[in-house]
């Protein structure tokens, strides 16, 4: 039978690489819906080449010209927020890909998962903004969620055939980002062009930033907690520059699996959306004779400080992760619109952190207000 397929952030990195993965599947999948913010341009070729059900346009502004674009077509358009919430709930399609970046792609998934629909998660921020809400949901609604981030595909693709065996702890490795082993001192005159060329992987802006601070890491320590039921102190994160392991899960007795294959997000996605079902394609095979040898380092917390933060926030739990990933957007916007430094933006997010008060079992409310709190203080601190 064919999943028919709904990719939330279709203009993105994730969303182009998805609709790769189902072009070469057209047995397999359909795509449903596509959805962009203000990328309309992108989002009109998108729906010729692919022919959805459904588009929707966050950025309500653009409607009439996507509507104008498609009018010779069957393709329904809808525009703006509520709308990307309102097509999550539809009966159209049966499976997510929530690709949006950010806290923007949360309400989505919430509606989708009470709708029922399997879940395919790239958005990471949606585990670190309210996590225990989305799993609790999930569980109730028994919906899958299954990562598209490679380092909990790995985890998750270790632990096919695992169901009745604890987890010691799980290493998420990580390529150290463009800046790996460089100091203070260097990273003060970091600027835009540099933080967005990450060595092994090609991505969407905010996560090479992400990335290039380490904070991705953090958010993916806080993303792995939820995924997979962890305490803080089974999470490990090990540097890995060749980002050919992409994550081990050890057990009880000591044993450890990992998983390995190219840095290419089309092998997750396909994965995560064909899961449990393996499907062949003609993508580049891993070579050990290219990378005959695989390292393995502590992060450096003292220079890379949003990964300390962002421990700090996994530990505490609360609103505490939702506070900082909502100073974290503000800050690396900010960052890429050359108004702020590279090291600012740890001392943003750690003044937010330090001044929204914690709530320790908070509502969804409560993370919508912590949310919309820490992005205020984060732009008050950055026009001081
Ligand atoms: P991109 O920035 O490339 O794409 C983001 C997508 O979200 C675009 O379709 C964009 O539309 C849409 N979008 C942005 N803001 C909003 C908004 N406010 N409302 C609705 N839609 C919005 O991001 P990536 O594809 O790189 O990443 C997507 C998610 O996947 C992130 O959470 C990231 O952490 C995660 N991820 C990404 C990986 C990668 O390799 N890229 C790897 C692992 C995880 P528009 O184009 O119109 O702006």
């Amino acid at each position: 039978m064919i999943k028919r397929i709904g990719i939330f952030g279709s203009t993105g990195s994730i969303g182009k690489q998805a609709l790769e993965v189902i072009k070469h599947n057209p047995d397999k999948f359909s795509v449903e819906i596509l959805t962009a913010n203000s990328n309309y341009e992108e989002l009109i070729e998108q729906a010729i080449v692919h022919d959805p059900n459904i588009v929707v346009i966050g950025d309500d502004t653009y409607y009439e010209k996507v509507k104008q674009a498609l009018s010779g077509t069957d393709v329904k358009v809808f525009a703006g927020e509520k709308a990307l919430e309102e097509v999550a709930a539809m009966d159209c399609y049966d499976m997510m890909l929530a690709a949006i970046v950010g806290f923007a792609g949360l309400k989505p998934t919430l509606k989708a998962i009470q709708s029922k629909k399997a879940i395919a998660l790239a958005n990471k921020e949606t585990l670190v903004v309210a996590g225990d809400i989305v799993m609790d949901l999930a569980v109730q609604n028994q919906v899958p969620v299954i990562p598209v981030d490679s380092e909990h595909s790995a985890i998750f693709q270790c632990l096919v055939g695992e169901t009745r065996n604890k987890i010691e702890k799980i290493y998420l490795t990580a390529s150290g980002g463009p800046f790996l082993g460089r100091k203070t001192n260097f990273l003060v005159n970091v600027k835009r062009e540099h933080a967005l060329q990450h060595p092994n992987w090609q991505m969407g802006a905010k996560i090479s930033v992400d990335s290039a601070t380490l904070m991705n890491k953090g958010l993916e320590m806080i993303e792995a907690k939820w995924l997979f039921n962890l305490q803080p102190d089974q999470i490990e994160v090990l540097v890995h520059p060749q980002s050919a392991i992409h994550s081990m899960v050890q057990f009880e007795d000591g044993s450890l699996k990992a998983q390995l294959g190219v840095a290419d997000m089309r092998l997750p996605i396909q994965y995560a959306l064909a899961f449990p079902h393996r499907i062949p394609n003609e993508y580049p095979r891993f070579s050990f004779r290219k990378f005959n040898t695989f390292t393995f380092e502590e992060p450096d917390l003292r220079t890379f400080r949003n990964l300390a933060l962002s421990i700090e926030a996994l530990e505490k739990g609360g609103n505490l992760p939702c506070v900082m990933n909502a100073a974290n957007e503000i800050a690396v916007y900010a960052f890429l619109k050359n108004k702020i430094g590279f090291l600012e933006m740890t001392d943003i997010i750690e003044a937010v952190m330090g001044k929204v008060p914690f709530i320790e079992k908070p509502s969804l409310d409560d993370y919508l207000n912590s949310d919309a709190e820490a992005r205020t203080l984060a732009a008050d601190i950055m026009s001081l």
